[in-house]
């Protein structure tokens, strides 16, 4: 895990200084596919780290993706949708980075959000509002959540933080359809194995805006998790319901960085949907 991914805290618990011996913070290796064990246990969670001499569970690091309850991604149900009134309206302030900066951290191509200039996520209105900053930004194929089943070619997650450290990450489907400039620039500047190093590319910018929709006002909202190892609940999901295009050629092109990414070696990266057990899905119109 890269230390250097969680300067705002996001993920830091496992690599956060903290009283627990160092052999303890090794966290150990795990890849896609999520399959479910026999009794509908998940793997992630049946993981044990080999190097821990702590007793049962705390010796799995990564329990919660098994028994935890909010777990992330979901399959929106449209029956299950329930229409959300009042004034939570997102408000996105993305900025154009000068300099891409990207890892491959052996799971994924992330964009690290910029520190110079944050981008920034509100909600409320002028008045009374919630800030966000954009820690960094990811892709998965095919997307990790579905709707009514059918999933997409492509999600993209945008990660948020407070400096309290509350979490909302914004997912956006990705259709087959027209090339997108901006995701062609992270796919051709994608570190080809898992270095978990930071590559600073001068002279290629970075616009964030490209990867959302014109319309960003309408999503669904729930109560979830990170969709990777440790699975950490109280993340707050935003999906939104407008869609954006990506080519078949991109598409094809980020599951060949997947597939010769040692630590992955498979053409996907997306999790196993999970069960709502009584969570609400709030649709913003
Ligand atoms: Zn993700």
């Amino acid at each position: 895990m890269n230390t250097k991914l969680n300067k705002l805290g996001w993920l830091g618990l496992l690599v956060a200084p903290s009283f627990l011996a160092a052999s303890a913070l090794a966290a150990p290796g795990w890849n896609y596919p999520d399959a479910l064990a026999p009794g509908g246990v998940s793997s992630w969670g049946q993981i044990v780290d080999s190097t821990s001499t702590a007793p049962v569970p705390l010796n799995y690091p990564y329990s919660e993706c098994g028994v935890g309850q909010h777990q992330s991604p979901i399959n929106v149900n449209s029956a299950d949708l329930v229409q959300r009134s009042g004034s939570d309206i997102i408000n996105f302030y993305y900025n154009t980075a000068d300099a891409l900066q990207v890892v491959n951290n052996g799971h994924n191509i992330v964009v690290e959000g910029p520190t110079t200039t944050p981008d920034k996520l509100y909600f409320g209105t002028l008045q009374s509002y919630d800030e966000y900053t954009l820690v960094q930004y990811h892709l998965h194929v095919p997307s990790e959540h579905t709707y009514n089943g059918a999933s997409y070619p492509m999600e993209i997650h945008f990660v948020h933080a407070t400096t309290d450290g509350r979490e909302v990450v914004v997912g956006v489907l990705v259709q087959e359809g027209a090339t997108n400039p901006e995701l062609q620039k992270i796919l051709d500047n994608a570190p080809p194995t898992g270095t978990n190093v930071i590559t600073t590319i001068p002279g290629v910018s970075i616009n964030p805006n490209g990867l959302l929709p014109a319309n960003t006002k309408s999503y669904v909202t729930y109560a979830g998790s990170l969709t990777t190892p440790p699975c950490s609940e109280g993340v707050n999901w935003y999906v939104l319901t407008n869609l954006i295009q990506a080519s078949s050629a991109q598409i094809a092109q980020f599951q060949a960085i997947l597939q010769n990414t040692p630590t992955i070696k498979l053409q996907a990266n997306a999790r196993n949907t999970n069960l709502l057990n009584g969570r609400l899905v709030n649709l913003k119109p």
